[in-house]
């Protein structure tokens, strides 16, 4: 048996969330920490951030070929993004569900997307899109002294303890 959680395989999967400028203009930021702490994941950082644009080449550094990334850089770069990493088992895809589609045309509804957002170029919120490019964004955004290892109390009721 496990003495905490975050002994469970799986269960220190993070990711990184972002709520956009879009996002934060619209005040939609506790809407959206609110879905991710009531599905039961864990806040382990949290920051507002004027993103430099050298993090934002680095974060969109495979689409710098697009022909939308110029605007893309620009929409990022013009207010503050609330970065989080979130953390727990299959954090990763299950955070895509949650988010929903790119194109908030395609996003279902109750997702993030789906409920916020009607452009594909104001989609509101960014989740990394796999373990590996999680590590990567988190590394970027944050430093290790921003991010809290704690022991969520409520957890046994979130894992089999
Ligand atoms: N984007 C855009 N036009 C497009 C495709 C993407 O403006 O045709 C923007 C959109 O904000 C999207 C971001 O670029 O969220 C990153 O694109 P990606 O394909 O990584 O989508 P995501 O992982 O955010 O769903
Ligand atoms: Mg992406």
């Amino acid at each position: 048996f496990y003495t905490t959680t975050s002994a469970i395989p799986g269960v220190r999967e993070r990711t990184l969330i972002a709520v956009k400028p879009d996002g934060v203009q619209r005040r939609l930021v506790g809407q959206i920490v609110q879905r991710f702490e009531q599905r039961g994941f864990k806040l382990v950082g949290l920051k507002m951030v004027k993103a430099p644009e050298e993090l934002l080449s680095q974060h969109y550094h495979d689409l710098r070929k697009k022909p939308f990334y110029p605007s893309l850089l620009r929409y990022m770069h013009s207010g503050p993004v609330v970065a989080m990493v979130w953390e727990g088992h299959n954090v990763v895809r299950t955070s895509r569900l949650m988010v929903g589609d790119t194109n908030p045309a395609e996003a279902l509804p109750g997702t993030v997307r789906g409920d916020f957002s009607i452009h594909i170029s104001r989609n509101v919120i960014h989740a990394s899109d796999s373990v590996q490019g999680a590590q990567r964004e988190i590394q970027l955004w944050f430093n290790c002294t921003e991010l809290l290892d704690w022991d969520c109390c409520d957890h046994r009721n979130t894992y089999q303890l």
